[in-house]
């Protein structure tokens, strides 16, 4: 571009020298050069001001192309990689394979698991909903009796996202809609009975036991005359079920805000039979999640009359559970893409 005033092409042509110069690409916007032309412009008489304010700005807008144009080089200029190729893609045309290995994949250990334990929960009247990966508040926290400011939100690390939706912490952020949707079936004397299986985000420290990013599977049941005793039966059925024998369940008080009493429920170790082992640390117990009888205020505020109905529901991880059914060490493994964790599924 041409520039009319000398003063404004001595610095286009100093600014387009040092941009090809520097590292810091974008301290040329800020130039004291660049800076002092716009300075420049306010002590200009009113009659010079608009010529020379506008070719500034002209320079102005052409260094920010350059500047974009050099950090982000455009896509065609770039060869395109397949990062799904499954060769070395910096061998030459006649060093790639002419024919690929047919091996089959897998299904992940996680969905085959997953199948299984809806499997059991559809023989024992469940039906399954899926859950969401993404949110609002009110279904997270406040539909669950957790008003704005509850202390109990800090303990699920949420991760909200700018436009204020959150990606679920528990798949509980789909109970007002499933018993809303029951409601119905409870006139008609029928009990509300569904699992809801879903992905789980938490803003956690990633180890060995904890991840980002892991599964649940929630239970919500509705009836009349429903008491604890149900939840404990419910779930010693399930897990029996699951691990093929008889399973005792161990459950002991705890305190979340959408359930009233509030538990944490525990297995005797499969593996052991409480006798103790490496995979219940040598307690006998394993403990699986949270459970409870639903908190009348939940049920209100789907519209089911909490004097009429009661009901149960729990939460539990599956990662864990499949990692003690197959004794995976490192939770980690479930989302590496690591083939080799894989294919010992197969
Ligand atoms: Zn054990």
């Amino acid at each position: 571009m041409e520039y009319r005033h000398p003063e404004i092409a001595n610095v286009a042509k100093q600014l387009k020298a040092r941009l090809k110069q520097t590292q810091d690409k974008k301290a040329v916007l800020r130039a004291p050069e660049l800076l002092a032309l716009i300075e420049r412009i306010k002590t200009l008489p009113v009659g010079k001001r608009a010529t020379f304010g506008k070719e500034v700005n002209l320079l102005k807008a052409e260094l920010e192309k350059l500047v974009r144009e050099s950090l982000f080089p455009k896509p065609s200029t770039l060869t395109p990689i397949d990062v799904t190729a499954p060769f070395d893609t910096n061998l030459s045309a006649e060093d790639r394979p002419k024919l690929l290995p047919a091996e089959n994949g897998s299904r992940h250990p996680l969905m085959t698991e997953l199948e299984l334990i809806l499997d059991i929960f559809a023989r024992m009247g469940f039906t399954a909903v899926e859950s969401r990966e993404l949110d609002d508040d009110w279904h997270m926290f406040g539909s669950l009796n957790f008003p704005p400011g509850h202390p109990a939100r800090d303990d699920y690390d949420t991760f909200v996202t700018d436009e204020e939706l959150v990606a679920p912490a528990h798949t509980s952020t789909m109970q007002n809609r499933v018993l809303k949707a029951g409601k119905k079936q409870l006139d008609q004397g029928q009990p509300i009975a569904v699992v809801i299986p879903g992905r789980t985000f938490r803003n956690e420290d990633v180890d060995a036991s904890h991840e980002h990013t892991f599964y649940q599977l929630e239970g919500v049941y509705v009836a009349k005359g429903i008491h604890a005793g149900n939840l404990a039966a419910t779930i010693k059925a399930w897990l029996s079920n699951y691990y093929g024998r008889e399973i005792e369940i161990k459950i002991q008080p705890f305190y979340f805000p959408f359930t009233e009493p509030s538990f944490e429920f525990a297995a005797s170790c499969p593996f052991c039979d409480k006798k103790g082992c490496s995979v219940c640390k040598h307690s006998g117990w394993i403990e699986l999640g949270g459970c409870g009888m639903i908190h009348p205020n939940v049920l209100k505020e789907a519209g089911i009359d909490a004097v009429k109905y009661s009901g149960f529901a729990w939460g539990f991880g599956i990662d864990r559970l499949v990692m003690l059914k197959y004794g995976i060490e490192d939770i980690r493994h479930f989302h590496s893409g690591n083939l080799k964790f894989l294919r010992q599924f197969t």
